[in-house]
């Protein structure tokens, strides 16, 4: 018998018959088992430690102007916001990769974000886009919907539970998420004051999450639930979740323009020349008006950065109709090119839906409702006639869109 039809897999022993696939290394043969075997090993090896050193390859860390430039074909506008994200999502992660290397060194704090803006002005895209980009798990909670543990309602750890069925129930996945909490003005305290009553929906959930936002192990029941004591618990460390939380803090404006105008007359008078913007007051938003709006200063202190939404005026509606890589009428052309359709808009008809989303103020979310109600007719009964083209003219539009259509997509909003 020659040398070579002895070849056996050096870490079980099966001759070459017995494998499927035996690979040659230096002085050693391996079997696709053992390789299997070998392979879950280093999975749960590095599960184990939380951030494996494999998935931390795989992290292609953008620079903050090439963050922007992915965030740019999403979303149009808001630019200060998206060069605040980029910068906080790149020391986030900037942070990941230093924290395993060098233990003794400087400790980066985490960046967590704070998005104040009105609904509709894309709070939630931008944080889905930039968990789109990172390809990782990426949950919506929203903030109104807990409340204090031991209370009707959900517990702060369910906002896991989200983010780990977003992650496939795959932990280590889950500890490198984005976490968007909706509505965080909601669980402000009423008043500047601490209340000496109980708050259970407000600073009693501010409360149980600075846990959460800075970094700790949390036992979350896998399924989502109340806790009960027969349930088995998944432990997820949120050390490195980034949380992003956004709110439209209604009358906000006036805390602003209050401060500003104090400051007008006292040491810090804004420069002669410096026109404060009436209508866009949020540009100028500082921590300390969050604290009278009534979040508590520790949870201002996790959410280090802070930034703004514009208002969408008609332009920024008329470029967020067609622009963006997943325009509202790029969408709809995909769906009737499907059926071989040609769908198309004429320059009047779209500044004709920009109208009346002014017009009814329905913001962006508005003119995909819009767009429904002027194409639904086709929709329904182009996919069984001939008809290979579509255009949409001011005239078509404005012939579907009754005003009842528009008092409803109205009640609607
Ligand atoms: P918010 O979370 O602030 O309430 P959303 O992110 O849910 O708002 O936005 C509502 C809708 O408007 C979404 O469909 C989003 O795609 C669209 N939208 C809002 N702002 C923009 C923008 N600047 N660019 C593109 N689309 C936008």
């Amino acid at each position: 018998m020659s040398k070579k039809e002895n070849i056996q897999c050096s870490f079980c022993g099966r001759d070459k018959a017995e494998t499927d696939v035996l690979i040659a290394g230096l002085d050693a043969h391996i079997c696709d088992r053992c390789i299997e075997q070998a392979h879950q090993i280093v999975l749960e090896e590095s599960s184990e430690k939380g951030l494996g050193d494999i998935q931390k390859v795989d992290f292609d860390i953008k620079k903050p102007r090439e963050i922007k430039e992915f965030l740019d074909q999403y979303m149009i506008g808001q630019t200060a916001t998206k060069r605040a994200m980029a910068v906080a999502v790149y020391n986030h992660y900037k942070r990941l990769l230093q924290e395993k290397d060098d233990e003794n060194e400087v400790e980066i704090e985490k960046s967590n974000i704070i998005l104040v803006g009105e609904t509709g002005t894309g709070k939630t895209l931008i944080a889905r886009t930039i968990a789109r980009m990172l390809s990782v798990p990426f949950a919506i909670v929203d903030a109104t919907v807990l409340t204090q543990a031991g209370y009707v309602g959900e517990d702060v750890e369910t906002i896991l539970t989200r983010l780990l069925q977003s992650a496939d129930y795959d932990v280590s996945k889950a500890e490198m998420g984005v976490v968007f909490i909706d509505e965080i003005d909601k669980i402000a305290r009423k008043g500047d004051n601490p209340s000496i009553t109980r708050d259970v929906s407000g600073e009693g959930v501010q409360q149980a999450l600075l846990k959460l936002l800075e970094g700790t192990v949390v036992n979350v029941p896998p399924k989502g639930g109340r806790k009960h004591p027969e349930q088995k618990f998944v432990e997820i460390d949120t050390t490195n979740i980034l949380f992003i939380a956004g709110g439209a803090f209604s009358g906000i404006d006036k805390i602003i323009s209050k401060r500003l105008n104090m400051q007008a007359v006292g040491y810090h008078a804004l420069k002669s020349g410096d026109q404060i913007d009436k209508e866009n007051m949020l540009q100028y938003i500082i921590p300390k008006d969050l604290k009278a709006f009534g979040l508590i200063p520790e949870i201002i202190g996790r959410l280090p950065v802070l930034s703004y939404m514009n208002p969408l005026d008609a332009k920024t509606l008329r470029a967020i109709l067609t622009e963006p890589k997943n325009a509202i009428t790029k969408q709809y052309q995909k769906l009737f090119d499907i059926d071989g359709i040609k769908l198309s808009f004429t320059n009047d008809a779209l500044d004709y839906i920009v109208e009346r989303a002014v017009e009814y103020k329905l913001g962006a979310r508005g003119l995909r409702s819009l767009c429904e109600s002027i194409l639904t007719d086709a929709m329904f009964e182009m996919p069984s006639d001939d008809s290979k083209k579509l255009e949409i003219t001011k005239k078509y539009a404005s012939q579907k869109l009754t005003k009842t259509t528009l008092h409803k997509l109205r009640a609607a909003s």
